[in-house]
């Protein structure tokens, strides 16, 4: 159902409008009246005729006719029958600021979705309650008391902290910075933060989407919701607070090393949306994705009036992983011909000191013409001669003149630059407090436009034997089993196709010893037990064994130890196992998380994985890219391609193994937890083998 009557109401009706300054009834219906808006405004009061001026009504059904839009305030005991009033009459959308609900425990939730009830049946939508109300620039619409209408501009807001839209609302007046609207959505009763992000996706003056989250609904759907609409529009986010779900005891590697950030942070990378760290960060970015164009690369110039500040912004280019550009030979001639002697034409290009506005003018018009430029950072530091405010209109002026690439400033000083800095904020050039903040933005667009280019995204489906592996699994969880031990495990990754050593189990010496003669030297001895997760930890793995003397020994060796460290581990015998060629140990893994589904994770393998923690995650399903881009986001990856004349090992293997595990947990819902570690990779052309494997599993 639409909100546009969230949007751009005729009629607004507020219920619970009070005469008395201060409260809260009062400072929305004056915001209502002061932000100029011109549909009608129905004040609701039972004991007065009139506020400001406007006719008071005692109730909704006096009012005559159907108000498009109602605004609740009275206390929460009252509200029910408001939404009742409502329905009766036709209206389908309400506000509702009163707290009281759902924030305040048992009673205040039950009366919560009685009211969601009885709004759903009459098709009413709800925003809030426990919030701080709508405004809509477009529309002159302030129905809230979280402060004066901001200046008109491209951003659309939502926060789920009233609060925190209120801190927002009061930076952006201070800072001039303008929105479409903003929402504070409360406590989400009805109208939640994927509603209204497709809202704004859908708003015409809505350039940028940013918000302010503390919890996220459907994660599945909100990952699919903010994929498809980030295509279309940023999305900005500030996200706060962890979930618990991260910190429940783990029982796999990956499961341990996932923390409850991770789950976020991959669906942000999975849905392009840009994160943000703070207010300041978030306006810095979303001011220009709203004002300029986005660059077509990472390739910045520097345009600055002191060799200082133009090293300042380049190390932060370089910092920030971006091209320096390097300028092409025609745009040095251009610069060289009419820049004074002393100026330096190269990145950065400084006009000197004493440059007057014509000579930023002249030198920003030739390096947007340079197609090796993809975006440029203009500073300026007050000197004797500098003109903040002609030099500001200059910029604005060239930037209008060619507006396919970004241009970022940032005029460093205080009250020197001031005038410049307003110039600049008039003509929606957008400032910086320091180059870093400016390159810092240049990033998350060239970030965006790449996440924008990847190809649409097609998951490969392997031939893979699924029957063998629900009846693994079913078995297990018939018997209540969370865990499936090593052998199991391997015979699911079998049925997946991957390749796991050779091996049975043995329960006296002999039998361990005729084993390993069958397999071939050298043999892997490992403890068999239920109980012990992590073997090497009590001593249970012996590699390299190379003969049936050395695998007696080492049978009767563990069965004499481990009992003794480990006295309510209940010990089934040994695996006898092959022992497989060198190679790297990497680590594929999987954690579930309650609200996003598989994280796959992938990285150096082996007894250490805990300590060094060199892993990436990614959600599951994946894509051949981006298991590939999951191996080259860590350390590990430089290794693994070669390094100090050691050969590098097959990558497409590993990418492939990754992309099976990812099908695997995608395809069981129960698999809650699992990882292959290790996963002995070897040279191109070479087998991958998962050599240790455990999955835990649930209803
Ligand atoms: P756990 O992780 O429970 O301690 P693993 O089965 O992963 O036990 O074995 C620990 C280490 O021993 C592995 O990381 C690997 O280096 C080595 N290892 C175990 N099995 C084999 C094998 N079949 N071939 C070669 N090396 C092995
Ligand atoms: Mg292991």
């Amino acid at each position: 159902m639409s909100l546009e009557s969230f949007f751009s109401p005729k009629s607004v009706a507020i219920v619970g409008a009070s005469r008395r300054k201060g409260k809260v009834g009062y400072e929305i219906l004056t915001n209502m009246i002061s932000s100029g808006y011109e549909g009608k405004i129905f004040p609701v009061n039972r004991s007065a005729d009139e506020i400001e001026g406007l006719t008071c009504y005692p109730d909704l059904s006096s009012i005559g006719e159907t108000p498009e839009l109602v605004v609740v305030i009275v206390p929460a005991r009252f509200v029910l029958g408001i939404i009742e009033d409502c329905a009766k009459l036709g209206t389908k959308s309400v506000i509702i600021i009163t707290a009281g609900f759902k924030e305040i425990g048992e009673e205040g939730k039950k009366l919560e979705e009685e009211i969601v009830r009885v709004a759903r049946r009459a098709g009413i939508r709800i925003i809030g309650p426990n919030c701080l109300g709508v405004i809509v620039s477009s529309s002159k619409l302030n129905a809230s008391f979280g402060g004066d209408m901001p200046k008109a501009g491209g951003t659309g807001y939502l926060s789920q902290s009233g609060a925190m839209l209120a801190a927002i609302l009061d930076t952006a007046k201070a800072n001039g910075i303008g929105f479409s609207s903003l929402f504070s959505i409360g406590n989400k009763a009805d109208v939640d933060e994927l509603d209204l992000i497709e809202a704004l996706a859908a708003d015409p003056n809505t350039k940028v989407i940013a918000g302010y989250l503390e919890s996220i609904g459907d994660g599945n759907e909100f990952v699919r919701e903010a994929e498809r609409i980030s295509h279309q529009k940023p999305i900005l986010l500030m996200k706060s607070g962890g979930t618990t779900a991260g910190a429940k005891a783990a029982s796999s590697h990956t499961g341990s090393l996932a923390g409850s950030e991770v789950a976020y942070e991959c669906m942000f990378a999975r849905a392009g949306i840009i994160r943000c760290d703070s207010i300041t960060q978030q306006f810095d970015f979303a001011q220009a994705f709203a004002s300029q164009p986005l660059p077509r690369g990472p390739k910045v110039v520097v345009l600055t009036n002191a060799g200082g500040a133009g090293i300042m912004a380049a190390d932060a280019i370089e910092r920030q992983g971006l091209t320096f550009a390097k300028l092409a030979e025609e745009t040095i001639d251009r610069l060289a011909a009419s820049l004074p002697a002393a100026a330096n034409c190269y990145n950065p290009v400084d006009v000197l000191g004493d440059a007057l506005p014509d000579r930023y003018e002249f030198a920003l018009d030739v390096l947007l013409d340079d197609p090796s430029v993809d975006a440029v950072v203009v500073l300026l530091t007050p000197q004797a001669m500098t003109q903040a405010a002609e030099t500001a209109e200059a910029i604005a002026k060239t930037a209008q003149a060619k507006p396919d690439k970004p241009i970022l400033a940032c005029f460093l000083g205080a009250s020197k630059v001031e005038a410049g800095v307003k110039v600049l904020r008039e003509a929606k050039i957008p400032q910086y407090e320091s180059p870093e903040a400016a390159v810092a933005t240049l990033r998350a667009m060239a970030d965006y436009v790449l996440w924008r280019s990847q190809p649409k995204r097609v998951v490969k489906l392997f031939p893979v034997n699924r029957r063998k592996v629900e009846s693994i699994i079913d078995r297990h969880l018939r018997k209540g089993a969370r865990e499936i031990g090593e052998a199991e495990s391997k015979e699911i990754l079998e049925a997946y196709g991957f390749a796991t050593p050779k091996g049975s189990i043995a329960t006296t010496a002999d039998q361990a010893a005729n084993i390993a003669d069958q397999l071939g030297y050298p043999v892997v001895l490992k403890i068999w037990s239920p109980d012990i997760l992590h073997k090497s930890d009590v001593g249970g793995v012996k590699v390299g064994l190379k003969s049936a003397q050395q695998v007696r020994d080492a049978f009767d060796l563990m069965m004499y130890r481990i009992p003794k460290k480990m006295p309510d581990a209940h010990i089934l015998g040994v695996l006898v196992q092959e022992m497989c060629a060198s190679g790297r140990e990497v680590i594929l893994g999987m954690h579930r998380d309650p609200h996003f589904g598989p994280l796959m994770m992938f990285g150096m393998g082996g007894v250490m994985v805990e300590v060094l923690k060199d892993v990436a995650f990614y959600l599951a399903p994946l894509t051949g890219d981006e298991a590939k881009r999951m191996l080259m986001n860590t350390k590990t990856y430089r290794i693994l391609q070669g390094v100090r004349g050691q050969e590098g090992v097959d990558i497409e293997a590993i990418a492939e193994g990754l992309q099976r595990l990812s099908q695997l947990v995608t395809e069981f819902p129960q698999i809650q937890e699992m990882d292959i570690n290790p996963y002995v990779v070897g040279l191109p052309g070479t087998t991958p083998i998962g050599v240790d494997a455990r999955i835990s599993v649930e209803k």
